[in-house]
Order: C-alpha cells, then structure tokens, then sequence
C-alpha cells in the first residue's frame, strides 16, 4: 500500500530500517518499521495488517 503524504509528512524519517527498530524498541511500545515510497526513508507505524486480535484473549461481553 503506499503511505499517504500527509502522513508521510508528520512522521519522523529514518535513514535505515535498522534506526527505526532501535528507536522502536527504545519506545517500549510495538511499533512496526515500515519503508515509504513518499520520501524513501523509513517510518514507523503501531498498525499491523488486518484487524488482529492477540491469541487467547477473550471476546469482550456484550451482555452486559
Ligand atoms: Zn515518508
């Protein structure tokens, strides 16, 4: 998929795949490197593909 301008344009940019997974490993959080056809360097993204729902966690109640 190609990487909106105006997203392109808010993210910080990364010279190099491996920058952005120490920053993102830095962060603590799950951050995904992700290269941009926009300005040719790499950003980093929380999103994962699809709608994932993490292994074994239960569906949330709705009775209630
Ligand atoms: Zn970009």
């Amino acid at each position: 998929m190609r990487t909106r301008l105006s997203i392109c344009r808010r993210k910080v940019r990364y010279a190099s795949a491996e920058e952005a997974c120490e920053v993102a490993a830095a962060s603590g959080l799950v951050l995904h490197p992700y290269y941009c056809d926009r300005c040719w360097r790499w950003h980093l993204t929380s999103r994962t593909k699809g709608r994932r729902r993490p292994a074994g966690q239960p569906k949330p109640s709705l009775s209630a």
